[in-house]
């Protein structure tokens, strides 16, 4: 049986390959593979195929990528895919409850179809709406705050035919301490923010009147000054990132991550459903900066209103100029293109991004060399996040000084500047508050006062717990609820890194065994398998934690997986595994009597863990 592309398809991979030397056709690679699922709902062998022929790579290469992404398939599951997120934000607000109330009611399996082939139940690590937990996705719409009874309603709807809106909509954003044009507020307030007509009304696209009058030097010395850090997780000076790109060498690149997937953190989900040209902007910004004229958005495969949305802008900034050649008449040229993921965390980290972008699995390169000399088809590149990229338009409009003054460490420590931690921040709270959301607020917030702004704990409890930095960051008791949310030395001491600012809450019903568990699956499932003590040491310590949990470990394998944490995150090749143990590291550290009750007493001294309960 042979296999062929739509003639609509046909063409739009054709303008996809345009893009691209013949000597890069495999950067075709995952934009084919997702035209063919698109159109098939699968990739068959005989639609490997003929991707391989008309790309001219070896058969294997795409069977290697298919077998890596998780949103690839080589055969239809059925008709619709329900994407179930079980992470911990959603299993802490009831997904097992939702899952168990789903099986019952509609035989669904895991991973098997209804025996009717309408629907596959598939469970997914994140689906980054972790202020809507538990949520689902389904007919790429996302559903939230669901329930057994919603949850039935919602697949008997389905089930009819019909596809009800989505249920997750933006929380309002609360901001500390207002100022003038700030990241997200309005995007969240203001219909339609997306749109370049109203995006323009409210100041948008200003910064380019600045922006080339500035030379590319000095603009590295501007935001180099202002102090803005990277914010998707490593928090490292932006302009001295910027300033590591060789200036002899074309072309350059940039890359723009939007390929958030860790659990606690959705702002740049909101970024880019809510504010996409403010995206665009700050990369214009940076292109300039960098005297870039090819950038390419990753977007995460699961984004899919996002996805729309920033396309519909790029196409609007094209035909308004700001895109394009000769930018404003400014003789500058910038094309953006946008890439779309396929359903794998690791590719957030950006050799493994741009492996990616290149058409192969998303496996993290060993460094050096970095990417700053030899990134994206061995040229100079700067991978950048979304929510970084975006501070741009505001440091070029109102300067680097007024950025430097956004920043809570500022006020208190006036006229010391503390040039690491300036700037808002998008900080994603969840978990048992009574508001999550996304809150913007300047950087160094505490974690007490982004509580409050968040309602507090749900039902008045007593907070047990902060997880910083997601579950790459570290998990802290409550007497550290006024350490700075920040990028200074204190979060890195107490062994919490901000990240890239996901805030989870535990109430005194958590477990921390079950929370470390938890995290430690999502690293063992995520692991790219690349290098040994990410692939065995995720698993292991994942064994070892599930043994404890169920009160069958030996008190000796409580220090066997704090030995294993330290190995794991010693010898990692990349951040995933170097961070992964963190987790363990901090629980064992603050919680250690947990550990010790489930090993030498049997007992989960929440009642949280079921089999010791019985
Ligand atoms: Fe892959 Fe983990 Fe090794 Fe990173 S640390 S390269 S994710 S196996």
């Amino acid at each position: 049986m042979t296999f062929e592309l739509s003639p609509e398809r046909q063409r739009r991979l054709q303008e996809i390959l345009a893009h691209y030397s013949p000597n890069r056709r495999d950067a075709a690679l995952l934009p084919a593979l997702h035209l063919v699922q698109e159109q098939e709902g699968e990739i068959s062998p005989e639609a490997m195929e003929y991707v391989a022929q008309l790309l001219r790579l070896a058969p294997v290469r795409v069977l290697e990528a298919v077998t890596f992404y998780s949103l690839f398939f080589q055969k239809r599951p059925a008709e619709q895919i329900l994407w179930l997120c079980r992470s911990l934000p959603c299993r802490m607000q009831g997904c097992e409850r939702v899952l168990a109330a789903l099986v019952e009611r509609f035989g669904l399996q895991r991973e098997k179809s209804t025996p009717d082939g309408k629907f596959a139940l598939y469970e997914t690590e994140c689906l980054a709406a972790c202020d809507h937990a538990p949520v689902m996705m389904a007919n790429e719409t996302l559903y939230g705050r669901l329930d057994p009874e919603k949850a039935i309603a919602l697949l008997e709807e389905l089930n009819r035919g019909i596809s009800p809106p989505s249920s997750v909509k933006p929380q309002l954003t609360k901001i500390g301490h207002p100022k003038e044009r700030w990241l997200l507020y309005e995007g969240l307030t203001v219909p339609d923010m997306w749109t370049l007509r109203v995006y323009r009304e409210h100041g948008g696209y200003r910064s380019l009147d600045k922006l080339f009058q500035i030379e590319p030097e000095e603009l590295i010395r501007r935001v180099t000054y202002s102090g803005l850090r990277g914010r998707g997780g490593a928090g490292f000076s932006t302009g001295r990132k910027w300033s590591f790109v060789p200036k002899d060498v074309t072309p350059r690149y940039l890359c723009a991550n939007a390929d958030e997937s860790e659990p606690g953190t959705f702002s740049n989900r909101y970024l880019l459903e809510y504010k996409p040209h403010l995206i665009i902007e700050g990369i214009i910004c940076a292109c300039w900066a960098l005297q870039v004229h090819t950038a390419y958005i990753y977007v995460r495969g699961e984004f899919t209103l996002g996805k729309r949305r920033l396309e519909a802008a790029v196409e609007e900034a094209y035909e308004a100029g700001f895109l394009g050649k000769d930018i404003l008449g400014s003789g500058f040229d910038l094309d953006i293109e946008i890439y779309s993921g396929a359903g794998a965390y690791i590719c957030g980290e950006e050799t493994a991004l741009i492996e990616s972008i290149e058409g192969r699995r998303g496996q993290p390169r060993s460094r050096p060399p970095f990417p700053a000399t030899r990134g994206l088809f061995g040229q100079p590149t700067v991978v950048q996040n979304v929510e970084t990229l975006s501070n741009l338009p505001l440091i070029v409009h109102y300067g680097a000084d007024w950025y430097r003054k956004l920043g809570v460490i500022y006020r208190q420590t006036l006229p010391a500047v503390d040039p690491l931690n300036t700037g808002t921040k998008l900080y994603c709270i969840s978990g048992h508050v009574n508001r999550p959301g996304v809150y913007e607020a300047e950087l160094g917030l505490t974690a007490r006062e982004l509580i409050a702004l968040a309602g507090g704990v749900r039902e008045n409890r007593t907070i047990k717990a902060i997880q910083i930095g997601g579950p790459s960051g570290g998990c802290l008791p409550p007497e550290h609820l006024d350490a700075p949310l920040d990028f200074g030395p204190k979060l890195q001491e107490l062994g919490a890194p901000l990240g890239a600012g996901g805030i989870i809450v535990f109430d005194d019903t958590t477990c921390m065994v079950d929370v470390a568990r938890s995290f430690i699956g999502f690293f063992m499932k995520e692991s790219c398998g690349k290098c040994t003590p990410c692939r065995f040491g995720t698993w292991q310590m994942y064994t070892l934690l599930d043994l404890i949990a169920v009160g069958r470990a030996y008190p000796s394998e409580i220090d066997l997986l704090e030995q294993l944490a330290e190995t794991v995150g010693q010898t990692s090749l990349c951040g995933l595994g170097q961070a992964a143990p963190n987790i363990v590291k901090t629980t064992l550290k603050y919680f250690r009597q947990e550990y010790e009750a489930h090993v030498l007493e049997k007992r989960c001294p929440t009642g949280a863990c079921e089999i010791l309960r019985g």
